[in-house]
C-alpha cells in the first residue's frame, strides 16, 4: 500500500476529514503492494489520471481547461484549499456541479495573489532588461571611446622594433574591443526585441482569446483600481456577475463552435450596451463580469435589468444552419464594492446573488 499513500499524504486534509475524504477521494481499486524501481512516478500519475477521470464522471462535469486545472489542483493536493473545500463538499453530501465549482474558481483568493505574484515578476524582468538596455547603452560608449583614444596613439607611434610587441598588443586588444561592441550592439538589439515581446505578452495576457474581451485577470487589476479610485473620492462602485442560463443545452444541441458564437454575439451586445460607462470582462467559461463606476448597487441593478430584457427580447438564428438559437437569457448577481473595505467580499455577495437569480427561476437580476 506503499504508493497509495503516497498519494494520500500529499493531499493535505484535516485529520477530521481524512478517513471519509479518502474514501470518497481515492480510487477503490487494489493498489498492487510491489512496484519495480523507477516505476512509482509513473504509477502515481496514473492514479492521479484515474482519480481525476473518476472524479469527472461521477460528478458529470464537462471536460474543460479549466475544471481539469481545479479538479487537478484538488485531487493532486497541490492546492490544499481546494483539497479541503472538495472534502467538505463531499461530507457535506451537496453536489459538486458545475456551478459550485465555478463559484470555487471564482472566489479563489489565490488567483488574486497568483495574478499579483505574476504581475511584480513581470516587472522585476521588465526593469531588469531596461537596467541591462541602459548598461550595455554605456558600456558601447566607454568601449568605442577607448577604441578611438587607442587608435590615435598606435597611429601617433613610430615603429622601432623595442616597442613593436606593445604595438601587437594593443592592435589585439583594439580587435578584442571591437567584437565586444559588435557582441553587446547584438545584446542591446535583442533586449529591445525582449522588452517588445514582453509588453505585447503583457497585453495579451489581458485578453480574452474567443470574445478579444477583457479576460479575468484584466478584471482583477481593474476591480483594485476602480475600487480605491472609489473610496478616495467617496464615489460609489458596484459589480455584477452576468452566466448565461442553461448555455450548456446550447452547446449540446447547436454544437461547441455555436456555443463560442453565441458568447462571442453575447459579448459584444453587453460591450455595445455598456459603452464607456461600465467595464465588461469575460470572467471565464459562458460568465460575464462587469463594474458599474459611481453606480450603487441599485443603480447598477437597473442599468443590468434594462440590458437583461434588452437581451431575453432577443431571437437568435445559427447563421451556418439557419436553426433558431431562440432566446438566451442570461441571470446576474449585482454587489455594491463599496459597500465594504474588502473586494473580494463583494466577489462574494455578487456571487451569492447570482446563486439566488438561478434558484429564483434565471433571467433576472438579484442584488446581494
Ligand atoms: P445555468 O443556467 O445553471 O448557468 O446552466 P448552464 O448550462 O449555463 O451552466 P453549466 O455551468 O451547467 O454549463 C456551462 C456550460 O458552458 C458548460 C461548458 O461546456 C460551456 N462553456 C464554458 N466555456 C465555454 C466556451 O468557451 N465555449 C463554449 N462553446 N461553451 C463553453
Ligand atoms: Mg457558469
Ligand atoms: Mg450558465
Amino acid at each position: 500500500m506503499q504508493l497509495a499513500v503516497i498519494a494520500i499524504d500529499n493531499m493535505p486534509f484535516p485529520a477530521r476529514f481524512r478517513s471519509r475524504s479518502a474514501r470518497a477521494l481515492t480510487p477503490q481499486a487494489e493498489v498492487p503492494t510491489v512496484y519495480a524501481p523507477g516505476t512509482r512516478a509513473e504509477e502515481a500519475r496514473r492514479l492521479l489520471l484515474e482519480r481525476i477521470t473518476d472524479f469527472i464522471t461521477r460528478n458529470d462535469l464537462t471536460v474543460t481547461a479549466h475544471n481539469l486545472a481545479t479538479i487537478c489542483g484538488g485531487l493532486s493536493g497541490s492546492h490544499p484549499e481546494l483539497a479541503q473545500a472538495f472534502a467538505a463538499r463531499e461530507i457535506a453530501g451537496e453536489p459538486i456541479d458545475q456551478r459550485w465549482l465555478d463559484t470555487l474558481a471564482r472566489l479563489n483568493p489565490d488567483g488574486g495573489t497568483r495574478i499579483a505574484e505574476l504581475e511584480t515578476l513581470m516587472d522585476k524582468l521588465e526593469y531588469g532588461l531596461m537596467r541591462f538596455a541602459q548598461a550595455a547603452r554605456s558600456a558601447q560608449t566607454e568601449t568605442s571611446d577607448h577604441r578611438d583614444a587607442l587608435g590615435e596613439q598606435i597611429e601617433a607611434m613610430a615603429s622601432p622594433s623595442d616597442i613593436a610587441q606593445v604595438l601587437d598588443l594593443s592592435r589585439a586588444m583594439l580587435a578584442r574591443i571591437e567584437q565586444v561592441e559588435t557582441a553587446m550592439a547584438r545584446s542591446q538589439a535583442e533586449t529591445e526585441q525582449l522588452r517588445e515581446n514582453l509588453a505585447k505578452a503583457r497585453m495579451e495576457a489581458d485578453v480574452d482569446h474567443l470574445t478579444h474581451l477583457p479576460n479575468r485577470r484584466a478584471f482583477e487589476r481593474r476591480l483594485v483600481s476602480a475600487a480605491t479610485e472609489a473610496r478616495t473620492k467617496g464615489e460609489p462602485l458596484s459589480l455584477a456577475f452576468c452566466d448565461l442560463d442553461h448555455f450548456k443545452a446550447i452547446n449540446d444541441r447547436h454544437g461547441h463552435e455555436a456555443g463560442d458564437r453565441v458568447l462571442c454575439t453575447m459579448a459584444s451586445g453587453l460591450i455595445e450596451y455598456a459603452g464607456d460607462s461600465f467595464f465588461v470582462a469575460r470572467h471565464g467559461g459562458e460568465e460575464f463580469v462587469l463594474l458599474f463606476y459611481g453606480l450603487d448597487k441599485e443603480a447598477a441593478r437597473q442599468r443590468l435589468d434594462a440590458m437583461r430584457a434588452a437581451q431575453a427580447a432577443r431571437q437568435l438564428l445559427n447563421r451556418e444552419t439557419g436553426q433558431p438559437f431562440g432566446r438566451i437569457t442570461f441571470s446576474a448577481g449585482v454587489a455594491e464594492v463599496t459597500e465594504d473595505t474588502d473586494n473580494r467580499s463583494a466577489l462574494a455577495r455578487a456571487d451569492a446573488a447570482l446563486y439566488r437569480a438561478k434558484q429564483e427561476g434565471r433571467n433576472r437580476v438579484v442584488v446581494g
